[in-house]
């Protein structure tokens, strides 16, 4: 007899991930023949520096990488991220308790609820914003609580519409800057304006920064952990992905406050079993040698950038010219909604675009493409964006 296999109510109640369904759209058009450009996920098309592959492969071969990896990541790695640290931001960091090492930053932000959420608290997170905030936030039996990105806010959350009692029942907030998928960048001001609240409520700052390196134009985004007191309030995550063009290789580090710090160790110890010590032996070649070959990566993204916003221009649609990340974030049509424009685009052009709303429900009215894509593919969407009828 078969079993009626139930899924919990906690995965049974989400929506599909956002790239799964629009995964299905594409693959539909492309099975009718459509020749479509996808400008959908954030994952770069550029390959990893030689450098970082070459210490990979000699770390590989050694047998003492082939056995379970300490838990909160290698001392050395630990030192390396915290090297980096002292050296791209000034800040000092114990890589004793201070730094931890991750599976991805996505490992390490999905975890984190569970550490400082019991059931019945609530998370603040940004909306619209990574999807893992408030799917982490529910499955550690918390309540999701949106900070909405507006545009007349500079896409920065509004603590003060906050309200009190949310504040209150509030343990932790997710923040990310510069920001994923609206491209806003934050200044010292408002990470100020963060910390005293945090420190006022009570509350762990989880501050995302996977895209500080990924910036334009002269502009060098801000580490949360630079502004005074941020170590007494938060945590910042940070990968190896989008720096290196390392998605797949599954490596990033959460740094900050020691206590929550060892919190999030204390679940992952209960979890997984860290990361290969391989990766992170590459890992610590890559943050020695940060800059090696980033200024090229970086114009490669900046000209793709450039070029899709022309477009933008052409095809009269409003956008912010992004200083960091590679996305654009740009307005769809007046009266048209997020989901009908990807999906027309998708339809009548070819092209994948991800709607505002797959950010969450202050993302409508926006979508967003990725510039991790063949400069040439970029010019053909753009070309026929100008020629797409809405
Ligand atoms: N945070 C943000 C804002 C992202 O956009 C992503 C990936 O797209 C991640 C975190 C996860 O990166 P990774 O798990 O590869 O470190």
């Amino acid at each position: 007899m078969l079993m009626d296999v139930k899924w919990a109510k906690r995965i049974a109640d989400l929506p599909p991930y956002l790239f799964a369904e629009i995964d299905e759209k594409k693959n539909e058009m492309k099975a009718k023949g459509v020749d479509v450009i996808d400008l959908g996920v954030g994952d770069p098309d550029i390959p990893t520096p030689d450098f970082i592959i070459e210490a990979l492969k000699k770390a590989a071969e050694d047998p003492e990488n082939h056995r379970y990896p300490s838990y909160v990541g290698m001392l050395s790695y630990r030192t390396a991220v915290a090297d980096w640290y002292k050296e791209r931001f000034d800040v000092d960091l114990d890589p004793k308790d201070e730094v931890i090492a991750l599976i991805g930053s996505k490992e390490g932000i999905a975890h984190t609820p569970l550490a400082f959420i019991d059931p019945g608290d609530t998370g603040l997170y940004s909306d619209p914003g990574y999807p893992v905030y408030p799917t982490s936030i529910s499955f550690a039996g918390g309540t999701p609580y949106a900070m909405p990105l507006l545009k007349e806010n500079d896409f920065l959350p509004d603590l003060d519409a906050i309200p009190e009692g949310v504040r209150e029942k509030a343990k932790i907030m997710f923040i990310n800057y510069p920001n994923n998928p609206t491209t806003a960048v934050a200044g010292e001001e408002f990470y100020r304006e963060v910390i005293d609240f945090a420190a006022k409520y009570n509350i762990l700052i989880c501050h995302d920064a996977a895209y500080t390196e990924i910036a334009y134009d002269g502009y060098k985004p801000l580490s949360f952990l630079q502004v005074d007191g941020a170590k007494d309030v938060g945590i910042e995550f940070h990968s190896l992905s989008k720096t290196f063009d390392m998605t797949g290789w599954r490596i990033g580090f959460a740094v900050g406050n020691k206590k929550a710090i060892g919190g999030l160790g204390k679940i992952k110890t209960n979890i997984d079993s860290g990361a290969f010590q391989a990766v992170q032996v590459a890992g610590i070649e890559a943050l020695k040698h940060y800059q090696t070959g980033l200024e090229d990566r970086k114009k490669i993204f900046q000209e793709r950038r450039d070029i899709f916003c022309k477009g933008l221009d052409e095809a009269g649609l409003g956008y912010i010219k992004p200083k960091a990340t590679f996305y654009v974030w740009f307005e769809v049509p007046k009266g048209v909604s997020s989901k009908d424009f990807s999906s027309k685009l998708l339809e009548e052009a070819g092209i994948v675009v991800t709607p505002g709303t797959g950010f969450g429900k202050h993302g409508e009215g926006y979508a967003r493409v990725s510039t991790t894509f063949d400069t040439e593919r970029i010019v053909q969407a753009v070309e026929r964006l100008k020629e797409a009828k809405f």
